[in-house]
């Protein structure tokens, strides 16, 4: 059915990124344009869930040294989260802006919260908090395994704040310029 499909199309997303069959192609992105699309897919689900879907960055472009597909296999997959953990009449916003050194992005939802004991698990395969509430949500609990591989892969690192009951932010951060071949 639909949920053995979404495993098996989870496991080969993973088998690729550690086998790097498909290399990342890196490449300057102007993340205000860049997350707008990625967010127009996730509108019609939003709506459906009576949610709001925000955007909030600067007026000037920051730009990000990322590959595409991976930028937007993260921010799908943190909204996609935000989307099943927020009860109705919740927000989630997708927040950008740059620092002296790196681009900062985060996906911040009003929404159920993560226990602090369940936190320094999250990025882990098949970790899911609550298992009777994230398989009725079709969940595997591999999107984020997913999120932190692909950030790693874009020299960017990633973390998670939460309170229950308030709301949960995952901030990821990447680089502003191509770094580097160190041997
Ligand atoms: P999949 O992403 O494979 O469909 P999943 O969403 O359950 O399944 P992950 O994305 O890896 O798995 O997330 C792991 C667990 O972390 C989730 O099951 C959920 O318990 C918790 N979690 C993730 N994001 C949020 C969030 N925004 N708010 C509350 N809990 C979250
Ligand atoms: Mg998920």
């Amino acid at each position: 059915g639909e949920r053995l499909h979404r495993l098996i199309q989870d496991l080969l997303t993973l088998g690729r990124i550690e086998s790097s069959e498909a290399p990342l192609e890196i490449e300057p992105i102007e993340l205000q344009s860049a997350l707008a699309v990625i967010m127009s897919r996730h509108e019609d689900r939003v709506k459906a869930n009576q949610q709001r879907l925000l955007a909030d960055g600067p007026p000037e472009p920051v730009i990000a040294f990322a590959d595409q597909e991976a930028l937007s296999a993260i921010i799908d997959n943190l909204i996609d989260n935000a989307i099943k953990y927020t009860p109705a009449g919740g927000s989630i916003t997708v927040r950008w802006r740059r620092t002296e050194t790196e681009a900062i992005l985060q996906v911040a939802d009003t929404g159920v919260g993560i226990p602090d004991k369940d936190l320094p698990r999250i990025f882990e395969r098949f970790y899911r908090v609550d298992k009777a509430r994230s398989r009725e949500l079709g969940g595997t609990g591999l999107g984020l395994s997913i999120v932190k591989h692909l950030v790693n892969a874009l020299s960017g690192t990633i973390t998670a704040q939460s309170k229950v009951g308030e709301g949960t932010i995952f901030t990821v951060h990447l680089p502003l310029t191509r770094l580097e071949d160190n041997p």
